[in-house]
């Protein structure tokens, strides 16, 4: 099955009591049993649920995945991953990860005996270095949030492989439409399905998908034991949320393309970040590795002050200043004070992260109109 259809399909088939076309929200706590351990598979609702097993079926078959475990955020996915080591281990991931991965590793992992090293996963020599006989893990964000870096997912996961190292890409920004890590070598994706999966910013969740036996029975252990499971409503909207999931990433890559260019060219702007861009330092990786270059448009402004940005931003009527991305709405962001904001200036600086940087997430409404907006904004 090709992608397309797979949204719809994979892993979906009629209900059986009934024929719904839809999976029904199975808002059960437990199940009949017809003997102690006699059942139809499901004996708790921590466990597992029928409505979360198709939804975990549906982005494993987009994952190209055996199987795929759903928890209740993308925060709780990651928690569940980490789990999987000890004190001593020690971990390597990029150092413009999306925050709330940084805060959950620096101040939940740490103290307990992880050590982790946060390095410019674009440089190989950096990875290199940073790699200790400890190292158990390859944390890989791309591209990344806000600074939209594209990591060369062969490279890292063929590096990794030849140290015993696990891969774990967080595909939250590109989505399975527009890249497949398993494919390229990783061996487990991570994604907020809150954003592009979701895509209506009406749930917030979280999947692992991966075909390595001995990380999806720790992710199935970690759901049954710590419960950090989705409610069967949202795994409904997700579901419903996916099968769109090619229209909506088709037409917003197209549209932020058109802003791309449209930025590019605005004297007031200063830099256009855009992995589609000729002139982002790794657009050729994003050209390997990607279908298209994804609906994430960052910009900096030619006068690199905070009040003129936020000034930029309170006067866009359509792009609704917000924190996520991946909705059918477009949304605008001021990373140095919403999401990055607890980071020192100096050292967000060194990290390229200026001032007057903005985060657009682009949605599916009318070009034309986004970049009106966008003009009368300017
Ligand atoms: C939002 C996000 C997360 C965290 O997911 P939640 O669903 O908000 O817990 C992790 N990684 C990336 C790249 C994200 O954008």
């Amino acid at each position: 099955m090709k992608f397309n259809t797979k949204a719809i399909h994979a892993g979906q088939k009629p209900e059986e009591t009934s024929g719904a076309v839809m999976p029904p929200i199975f808002q059960t706590s437990t199940y009949v049993q017809e003997a102690p351990n006699v059942n139809k598979g499901y004996d708790y609702a921590r466990v597992a649920n029928p409505t979360r097993t198709a939804l975990e079926k549906l982005i494993a078959g987009l994952e190209e995945a055996d199987q795929c475990a759903c928890f209740a955020s993308g925060c709780a996915a990651m928690d569940a991953v980490l789990k999987k080591f000890r004190p001593g281990d020690h971990v390597i991931a990029s150092n413009d990860l999306y925050g709330g991965s940084y805060r959950l590793f620096r101040e939940v992992f740490e103290p307990y005996g992880i050590a982790f090293s946060f390095i410019d996963m674009t440089d190989m020599d950096a990875v290199e270095t940073a790699r200790t006989q400890n190292t158990k893990l390859l944390w890989i964000e791309t591209p990344t949030n806000p600074l939209l870096k594209v990591a060369d997912i062969k490279q890292l996961t063929t590096f990794a492989k030849e140290h015993d190292i696990l891969t774990v890409v967080d595909n939250t920004f590109a989505s399975p439409y527009l890249q497949k890590p398993l494919t390229i070598g990783a061996d487990a994706v991570l994604h907020s399905t809150t954003k592009y999966l979701g895509g209506h910013s009406d749930i917030i969740g979280g999947a692992v998908a991966t075909s390595n036996t001995e990380l999806m029975e720790h992710l199935r252990f970690q759901v049954k034991t710590t419960g950090a499971v989705p409610g069967p409503m949202d795994c409904y909207l997700t579901l419903r949320g996916i099968k769109t999931l090619h229209i909506r990433m088709q037409r917003a890559v197209e549209n932020a393309k058109i802003i791309a260019e449209y930025l590019d060219k605005h004297e007031e702007v200063g830099e256009v970040i855009y992995p589609g861009l000729p002139s982002h330092p790794q657009h050729k990786i994003a050209e390997k590795q990607m279908e298209d270059f994804g609906a994430m448009v960052s910009f900096t402004l030619k006068d690199d002050a905070t009040e003129t940005a936020k000034e930029f931003m309170s006067n866009t009527r359509l792009f609704a200043l917000a924190e996520s991305l991946g909705g059918v709405e477009s949304l605008i962001n001021h990373p140095a004070s919403m999401t990055h904001g607890s980071i020192p200036r100096e050292v967000r600086y060194k990290a390229g992260l200026k001032d007057s940087l903005i985060r657009l997430s682009v949605g599916i409404e009318d070009a034309e109109d986004l970049v009106n907006d966008l003009k009368e904004a300017f």
